[in-house]
């Protein structure tokens, strides 16, 4: 037998471990899908104003539909079962062969409500959120694990007491398949780098909870001009706009460096921060207000967050993950750049039960591509152990389910 040159040696090793690492059994996992529970769509129809659901009649056809924002291009949107039904969740994830969801209360939250009520109901869909993901059923091959998990909701809204929100935590905590919160930027009404808020962020940080930003709001309309352009404009740009100016004012406003083990989720892929990151840290450098405030250039809070792999293409993930593998770079003492991080930060989510297909079909387009995005991953984000990681083994160590499945 012909002995491998050394040069051979290294490559058949490499291959070796590629293969054994495409062996890893790993689930699925979607960290970006919504339910409008049915307490929830229930406040949503006893209402006059947006947001809110309301009959809708063209010619001899009524249906439902959301309105989320006064003023919403196209009369809102067509809702239906999809949005509240768990039978429709759990149908849509055997379609795209998703393991496990981390279902999160949909936009606008509780944002619109009186600070009693909001509290209240805060409470009551946090327990109908925990019943819903604990009597899901076991996800099919993770021992342990169920099919549903849930980002529950705070009382997040002008005039309500801190403690109340603390109060709302120390019940989270306490229930076993919640996993995190999701929130809006309008923290208690002046955005999330309001100082009254650190309280709020030691209590999530203490309590492991993950915290899921996702917009609502989008930017001022009057940007988008006055042709009729559908949700284009509002969810395209609006919605990661709304993220990127909400991330930027945490980094500027010390948040991470007072809550460095807080564990932030950023829809969309972060909107636009990764890049605009390095023009954002030029900015701080020249701006003698902000320039000796925070404790590291704003490039490497990038590495301290998480981002959905919600982009739809390729080459935009693969740019998000090499900003955040230099992240480290632009620590105060230093670093290196290392690669292999970029992708363990980035999770796969779909964004159910928006983007539905127009025609009907089998699987969704919207999920497909999210899922092909990630397969085509550039370097070292396309080898099978980081494509694991970003399918599902982040989000598993993310929400400490990991060592459940493998130890
Ligand atoms: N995605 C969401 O999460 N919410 C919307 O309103 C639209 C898209
Ligand atoms: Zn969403």
């Amino acid at each position: 037998m012909n002995p491998l040159k050394p040069g051979q040696r290294v490559m058949t090793e490499l291959l070796k471990s590629i293969t054994s690492m495409a062996n890893i059994r790993h689930p699925i996992i979607d960290v970006h899908t919504h339910v409008y529970l049915p307490r929830y769509a229930a406040e949503l129809r006893a209402r006059t104003s947006a947001p809110r659901i309301l009959n809708w009649t063209n010619g001899a056809k009524t249906e439902e539909r959301l309105l989320i924002l006064d003023g919403e291009p196209s009369g809102g949107r067509p809702i239906g079962p999809q949005y509240w039904d768990r039978d429709e969740k759990l149908e849509f994830m055997r379609r795209h062969g998703i393991n496990i969801s981390f279902v999160s209360s949909a936009n606008p939250w509780l944002d619109f409500l009186p600070a009693d009520r909001a509290q209240t109901l805060a409470h009551e869909l946090n327990n109908n959120l925990e019943e819903y993901c604990a009597t899901s059923p076991p996800a099919e091959g993770f021992s342990g694990l169920k099919t549903l998990y849930g980002f529950g909701l705070l009382p997040l809204v002008p005039d309500v007491e801190v403690s109340t929100i603390i109060q709302t935590i120390e019940h989270l905590k306490s229930l076993p398949h919640i996993r995190g919160i999701i929130m809006g930027t309008k923290g208690i009404g002046k955005g999330l780098d309001d100082n009254a808020l650190d309280p709020v962020w030691d209590a999530i940080q203490a309590a492991r909870l993950v915290v899921f930003i996702h917009p609502h709001y989008g930017v001022d309309s009057t940007a988008f001009g006055e042709n009729d352009n559908g949700h284009v404009l509002p969810l395209a740009l609006g919605f990661p706009f709304e993220t990127t100016i909400a991330v930027t004012r945490l980094i500027l406003s010390g948040v991470l460096d007072r809550f460095p083990d807080l564990r932030l989720l950023l829809a969309h892929s972060g909107g636009a921060l990764p890049q605009l990151s390095s023009r954002l840290a030029s900015c701080i450098q020249h701006d003698p207000i902000v320039a000796n405030r925070l404790k590291h250039d704003a490039r490497y809070y990038l590495g301290q967050l998480y981002f959905d792999a919600v982009a739809y293409g390729s080459e935009e993930l693969t740019f998000v993950s090499r900003t955040i593998s230099r992240a480290s770079t632009f620590k105060n003492s230093g670093g290196t750049v290392d690669l292999a991080v970029g992708s363990t930060r980035l999770l796969f989510g779909t964004d159910h039960p928006f983007f539905p297909p127009l025609e009907a079909s089998q699987k969704w387009p919207s999920v497909e591509s999210n899922l092909a995005a990630i397969r085509s991953m550039a370097g070292v984000d396309s080898t099978p152990e980081h494509q694991a990681n970003i399918l599902g083994l982040n989000a598993l160590r993310l929400f400490d389910l990991h060592d459940q499945v493998y130890t």
